[in-house]
């Protein structure tokens, strides 16, 4: 049988099946190829009559996250809150890179439309309206997520974003039953010490799987290095390759055609500005080397 590795718990595995979740082992062989059964990968088990299912193989991976440990992610909802907090485009910025360094799908959920004003709205809209697929939603009335399940369906998504945006609120209006079960997990976690968090893939109702990541609220390093951050603005594509140097960093160099198009309003400050501070923080990490 084919399923998903849901979650894993002292050396069990919980594997999706169809309808069911098989309590598993994983068989000794992988851990002596260093490799370790992890939430989302797809694995092929075995039953056995009286006692546990055994994970006998581990499909390739699409890709790994180490903190959290999950795999096999295709999309990314970044999430923030259009006002009630403002929204802070350099941490945005930062998880779309991620994003779009790691390959995945991104979507951008703009939440709390219901509190935000229209010059907010706006603001939103011109600096990502036409980079991302960006939705409008509201976890709070329900604004949005009809169109955001159709989205999500037939992945396997993460909700990332800063805290306090609304992630749990958008997940209790997608899926009530998984919000109760995730809360009940953090709940126990504050309460028993000892007790580690573990990650989980939640199956909705709506066919899409959600990864249930806390961690992918803040980020500790911004894996690019300074070539190739600008690849990780779409924005900026078609203008690469078109200054005087090959190796310009778009940043004070003459005849720099990224800069040309900020000036022209073609590439947008906001994005530009996070541009900038990412190339800093790179040289920055890279002098303490
Ligand atoms: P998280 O930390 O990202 O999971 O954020 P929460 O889901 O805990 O939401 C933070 C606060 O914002 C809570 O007080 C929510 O009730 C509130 N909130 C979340 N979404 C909305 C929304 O769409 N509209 C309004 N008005 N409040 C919201």
């Amino acid at each position: 049988m084919e399923g998903t590795v849901v979650k894993g718990i002292a050396g069990f595995y919980y594997v999706k099946a169809g309808e069911q979740v098989y309590q598993c082992k994983a068989r000794g062989l992988f851990k002596k190829d260093g490799i370790k059964v992890t939430v989302g990968d797809e694995v092929k088990i075995q039953l056995h009559e009286g006692s546990d299912a055994l994970i006998t193989e581990i499909k390739p991976r699409k890709n790994a996250f180490i903190r959290p440990p999950i795999v096999n992610v295709d999309c990314f909802a970044v999430v923030f809150a259009i006002t009630q907090p403002q929204p802070n485009f350099a941490i945005i910025d930062r998880f779309l890179v991620m994003a779009e360094k790691s390959n995945l799908e991104i979507i951008l959920c703009a939440n709390k439309a219901d509190l935000a004003e229209e010059a907010e709205l706006q603001r939103v809209k011109d600096i990502y309206g036409g980079l991302y697929p960006l939705m409008l939603v509201s976890g709070k009335t329900g604004q949005g997520m009809d169109e955001l399940k159709t989205w999500l369906k037939g992945k396997k998504c993460a909700l990332a974003g800063p805290s306090g945006v609304g992630k749990s609120t958008i997940l209790n209006a997608l899926e009530p039953q998984v919000a109760a079960e995730t809360g009940e997990i953090s709940q126990k976690t504050k309460r028993g010490k000892h007790t580690t968090r573990h990650v989980e893939i939640f199956d909705t109702a709506f066919g899409a799987m959600l990864f249930d990541t806390p961690g992918f609220t803040s980020f500790e390093v911004l894996e690019a290095d300074e070539e190739e951050l600008a690849h990780l603005y779409p924005e900026m594509q078609d203008y690469l390759g078109q200054c005087r140097y090959d190796n310009c960093r778009h940043i004070k160099e003459p005849d720099c055609r990224i800069r040309e198009a900020v000036t022209e309003g073609k590439i947008n400050k906001s994005r530009y500005g996070s541009y900038v501070e990412q190339i800093k923080e790179i040289r920055e990490k890279s002098k303490k080397w």
